[in-house]
């Protein structure tokens, strides 16, 4: 190549890649301005506003996906009963007629009994166990793929960390004292409860702790201490047992599956942070408020284990709803062995790892 013709063809392909790289940004431009319009979602939960911890994560998910989008994505927070009732958020997102919810799982075993597991199991895994299982053990995809039936596109939004196993009036000091028993229990649960001879009733929230005060019922479980002793339990019942049914109950962010997939993957990404964020958020303050309201129980409740009887008999009663319901369901006994496999690869490491070392450190 003569010098001549290099200078000419080097001038012609600068000139050639400024005229490209303006074109690149008016495209680049052009789609910021696209992806920069404002979308604006309807989410709609099942708690009261404001809720604490529950309600008041939800409202600050919102706000976080506000300032991470800058201000393109406006989600607007419906408490129960606005816009839709508590337990109708599933079938009003299903249908499109909100575009998401905050709710807890274990509401929906009556779609779909596998959906309980993705809730939580009761002498199942903790929070972060669950988290991990969701994650790397394949618990996303399953419940991706059963929440598509309904149109659906979930993700976890919060845990509560492990849960007490609720407030009773007289003290259990075998099975026999379960016996006939009137207890709030929901879930998987209230079926092994049943099983041991419980009779387990559902009631709403607002109803269960005159119900309980005036003997209505015998015993009730709830949350753990921050939220038990908010709503009064502690005047109404004196034996306050450890948990042993909710270890790591999981809380959801789910979507209208077809208007998730419409968002911007900017969108898409800054709801997941989101989520995530929540999540730990929610299950550190879980621990230090719950923390807290312990050291400040009044002098009345004891705190009691349940004897080795009755969660012998629990553990066994459990294998029993377990087998029941994979039987009736080739969903739930598909993600019961996943769930299992994650248990059976878990468990030797956790032995080794924060099992031994919560006994060392006692
Ligand atoms: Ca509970």
């Amino acid at each position: 190549m003569q010098r001549r013709d290099f200078i000419t063809s080097t001038a012609v392909g600068a000139t050639a890649l400024a005229f490209t790289g303006c074109r690149r940004a008016e495209e680049k431009q052009t789609i910021y301005i696209n992806k920069g319009k404002k979308v604006r979602l309807k989410l709609a939960t099942s708690w009261p506003a404001h809720f604490p911890i529950m309600g008041t994560g939800v409202d600050e998910f919102a706000k976080r996906c506000g300032e991470l989008s800058g201000g393109t994505l406006e989600i607007k927070v419906y408490p129960k009963n606005i816009l839709v009732p508590a337990l109708q958020v599933f079938d009003a997102t299903s249908a499109a007629q909100i575009d998401a919810f905050h709710s807890g799982v274990y509401y929906w075993k009556g779609k779909n009994s596998a959906f309980s597991l993705f809730g939580g199991m009761p002498l199942g895994l903790t929070s972060e166990e669950m988290i991990t299982w969701f994650k790397f053990g394949g618990g996303y995809d399953l419940w991706r793929e059963m929440y598509a039936k309904f149109n659906l596109y979930p993700l976890i939004g919060g845990t509560t960390g492990p849960q007490m196993g609720g407030w009773f009036k007289k003290e259990i000091n075998s099975l026999a004292d379960l016996q006939g028993l009137k207890m709030r229990i929901p879930g998987l649960g209230g079926e092994v409860m049943k099983r041991l001879g419980v009779n387990p009733i559902l009631l709403p929230a607002g109803d269960i702790f005159t119900s309980l005060e005036r003997g209505t019922i015998d015993a009730t479980e709830w949350v753990g201490p921050y939220l038990d002793k908010m709503m009064g339990f502690d005047k109404a019942a004196s034996f306050y047992y450890t948990g042993w049914h909710e270890p790591g109950s999981i809380l959801e962010v789910t979507f209208n599956k077809a208007r998730w997939e419409k968002l911007s993957s900017e969108h898409q990404a800054i709801i997941t942070v989101a989520t995530e964020e929540m999540t730990s958020n929610m299950l550190q303050e879980f621990r230090y408020k719950n923390a807290q309201a312990l050291q400040e129980m009044p002098a009345n409740v004891q705190v009691k284990v349940f004897p080795k009887e009755v969660m012998d008999a629990a553990k066994k009663a459990l294998g029993e709803v377990l087998t029941d319901e994979s039987i009736k369901s080739d969903d739930f006994k598909r993600v019961l062995a996943s769930y299992e496999a994650f248990v059976k690869l878990n468990k030797p490491w956790n032995d080794i790892s924060t099992k031994n070392f919560l006994e060392i450190r006692g």
